[in-house]
């Protein structure tokens, strides 16, 4: 625990997800990282404060402004992510909203992909506009519809990969290339990916977002959210977080780190029952089509195989009729019947119940989300429970 981090030979993930953010020394030797529930922090004197407030001198003033355990979480989340800086927010709605901000006017061009979160789609279509940012949509998530959407005003290009509940892969070498072209910000919502399996920021993006709520976290009992990039950009991030304040309270911070202590190993437990699972159901008779990245026949696989190290806990699968995936739905024991992903248990639903409710079943099934579609989300149980599991599931809907 002694010598300065930067003398140290590069820690791999697993190391850094327990490490990164703790400094014992300086806090009477706990080996958790304390919670500073405090909202005002007092200086010794005028001189200090006032230094404090130039930036002259490191200390805290007031947690809308820094708290040293949000500062501390933060610092572990850049450091699974490899990035300069990171800033946390109150979810990962907020993050995805305090990342671009910061980067648009009235009058700029925004392009996104048409695959993203619900959450992200709405803000982008009501939201944004409003504000007088002009939302353009690429056609598809290929670098070529991207370069086809783009104009001389477009600022931020925004992106999600892996998508929802279809699990493409986009080419983000490719798509980062067309941001660099006409100096727009590469924003990547990295959720689902996670940093173990994929670094958008090592594949040209300019800042990541995280619903950290999701692997990050993985405990499902906290809503929070993260901005990841160059310290250039995550300051802009900040300043204007400090003013919207859409921050975290130090007991969420606390408890993120708590969850990332074992983000890796959670990782490749997602990672192990995902193929796995796939694999079942590629194999049965009354799964009509199997979408993960992780299967040879899936469309995205090169790309998956060269951007990703590993390819998660989301599934997806449609059954030979509706009536027989919503009887999978229903019938199983251990997968919780919702929304979300990534946390330590295993979740079901036909994303027309959920992530797509909202959407007319005409839109959605243009988007290729059938009313046969079932989504899971595999949690860290034993991998051959759940596919016990969901093959009594699957006799019961015979
Ligand atoms: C859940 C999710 C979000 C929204 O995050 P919250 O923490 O719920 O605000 C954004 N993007 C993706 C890909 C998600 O899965």
């Amino acid at each position: 625990m002694s010598g300065a981090p930067d003398s140290r030979p590069k820690l791999r993930i697993s190391t850094r997800a327990v490490h990164a953010g703790l400094n014992p020394a300086e806090n009477s030797g706990a080996i958790t990282a304390p919670i500073f529930q405090s909202a005002t922090f007092v200086a010794a004197d005028t001189a200090e404060l006032r230094a404090i407030n130039a930036g002259e001198r490191r200390g805290y003033v007031y947690s809308r402004i820094r708290n040293p355990t949000v500062l501390a979480a933060e610092q572990r989340v850049a450091a699974l992510e490899e990035a300069q800086s990171c800033v946390l927010f109150a979810s990962g709605m907020a993050a995805i909203a305090g990342a671009i901000a910061p980067f648009l006017k009235a009058g700029d061009d925004l392009v996104a992909l048409p695959d993203i979160y619900g959450g992200t789609l709405k803000y982008l279509r009501t939201i944004l506009p409003a504000q007088g940012v002009n939302v353009i949509w690429a056609k598809g998530i290929d670098a070529a519809d991207v370069a086809a959407a783009i104009t001389p005003n477009t600022r931020v290009i925004y992106a999600e990969t892996p998508t929802n509940p279809l699990v493409r892969v986009v080419d983000l070498t490719a798509l980062s290339e067309v941001a660099r072209g006409i100096g727009a910000k590469l924003i990547v919502d990295g959720t689902l990916g996670s940093p173990m399996n994929q670094r958008p920021l090592a594949l040209g993006a300019d800042l990541v977002v995280h619903s950290a709520t999701k692997y990050l976290n993985g405990h499902g009992d906290l809503i929070i959210g993260a901005v990841c990039g160059d310290r250039a950009l995550t300051r802009d991030i900040r300043s204007l977080q400090q003013v919207s304040g859409a921050i975290v309270d130090a007991h969420s911070a606390w408890l993120l780190m708590r969850g990332m202590a074992t983000y890796a190993l959670r990782m490749r437990q997602h990672n192990t029952s995902g193929q796995a699972i796939a694999e079942f159901l590629a194999g049965r008779s009354d799964v009509t089509r199997v979408f993960y990245p992780g299967l040879p026949d899936h469309p995205d696989h090169a790309l998956a195989r060269r951007q990703m190290s590993g390819f998660g806990g989301l599934v997806s699968f449609e059954m030979y009729s509706a009536a027989a995936a919503q009887t999978v739905v229903d019938r199983t024991r251990l997968f919780g019947i919702g929304p979300s992903v990534g946390g330590v248990e295993s979740l079901i639903s036909q994303p027309g119940n959920t992530s797509h409710f909202s959407v007319p079943a005409e839109q959605r099934r243009a988007m290729g989300i059938s009313d046969r579609l079932v989504r899971i989300s595999v949690g860290i149980e034993d991998t051959d429970d759940l596919i016990a599991d969901l093959e009594q599931a699957m006799e019961a809907a015979r």
